[in-house]
């Protein structure tokens, strides 16, 4: 990057790091180079906690935001950083910036684009032990740490501190605990099974606990009835209605058999697994994409009889299945991914041509 950055008119690739948002467009650039400016815009977020990395940067990082600023003057009168024209409520005002520096009244419209700059990102100055590592790493301080080091603590840190109350909602009831990567492989999985915008959905909205449940009413309109609509006996939690009510249980039970009967396999009846997508790793990775859809079809099943004390048969799980197979196979077309359609379905499509109308 030094060697392409030395053929780059006004040397600007280094500065174009601290560009934030407002990362410029390099056609001209190797690939490579290319590839890690794009690496450290979609990393750097990571590591700011909410901070601008303007607070860090030096004042030439603010003509890599906007073309028409002039810098020389600000820079020869001992400008170097963004941080030097900050005060904790904003831009220090220009009088004060004349009488600290000896800034020239000429400057007066480079402030006013320097002001709006910063304005539109927000930053004002903090106390510096507010400030996150990375932001004194990129000021230059805290020697002791290196980066590599500082990264891993921050992305460590984060994991502990962003683990969504969905998921700790479900482990406690579940009585289980997932590490967080286990809850992003389970979703990535689901988001790659199906092109179907709506399957991902209906998978967010069992997972986030977006349901309005008897019990989740009952505690916005006290007074209902918060007992489960299927049995009319135990408390309609969001786990009972899709997991523990005796009505659920027998289909869970048949899909199960289904599945191992498809494919092979023996998928764990667990909720983590049926309702989460959380599988262990000895699970055949070819099968887990099918077994998405059956389970997908299922939920949606469930949730299309919703507040009705009828329970979801197996038929109309296989009419499902046939109707997202149609539906996945047409998409397939349209992207090109015939073979993987193929691999994934195989299994669907010779026990469809077994048993066309018998289900199990
Ligand atoms: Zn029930």
């Amino acid at each position: 990057m030094a060697l392409e950055n030395a053929c780059t008119p006004n040397g600007s690739i280094p500065l174009s790091l601290w560009a934030g948002s407002k990362f410029p467009k390099a056609k001209s650039l190797l690939p490579t180079t290319v590839s890690l400016l794009q690496n450290w815009k979609q990393t750097t977020p990571l590591f700011l906690q909410n901070n601008d990395l303007l607070l860090a940067a030096p004042l030439q990082a603010l003509a890599a935001r906007t073309s028409d600023i002039q810098l020389d003057n600000w820079l020869k009168q001992g400008i170097s950083q963004v941080r030097s024209l900050l005060t904790p409520d904003g831009i220090k005002p220009f009088p004060d910036l004349i009488r600290e520096y000896r800034i020239s009244l000429r400057e007066l419209f480079s402030y006013l684009r320097i002001k709006n700059i910063i304005q539109e990102c927000g930053i004002s100055l903090r106390e510096p032990n507010l400030l996150p590592p990375f932001i004194h790493k990129c000021m230059g301080k805290l020697p002791k740490t290196k980066a590599l080091s500082l990264c891993y603590n921050t992305l460590l840190l984060q994991n502990k501190l962003t683990k969504p109350s969905y998921m700790s909602k479900w482990e406690s009831e579940l009585g289980k605990h997932f590490p967080i990567e286990m809850w992003h492989h389970a979703q990535k999985l689901t988001k790659q099974a199906s092109h179907s915008l709506n399957q991902w959905e209906t998978f967010c909205k069992l997972t986030m606990r977006w349901y309005l449940v008897p019990t989740k009413l009952a505690h916005i309109y006290p007074g209902s009835d918060n007992r489960c609509w299927g049995c009319h006996n135990c408390e309609g939690s969001l786990y009972h209605i899709f997991w523990t009510c005796t009505h659920i249980t027998t289909l869970w039970r048949d899909i199960h058999a289904l599945l191992h009967k498809i494919l092979g396999v023996k998928v764990p009846q667990t909720p983590e697994c049926f309702l989460l997508h959380i599988f262990p790793d000895t699970l055949p990775e070819e099968t887990i994409f099918f077994t998405i859809h059956c389970l997908m079809a299922t939920k949606t099943a469930i949730a299309h009889r919703w507040k009705s004390p009828l329970t979801p048969t197996l038929p109309e799980i296989l009419g499902r299945l046939d109707s997202t197979h149609a539906y996945e196979r047409m998409a397939s077309r349209l992207t090109s991914s015939q073979s993987r359609y193929k691999t994934r379905w195989k299994s669907w499509v010779d026990y469809r041509k077994g048993e066309p109308h018998q289900g199990l």
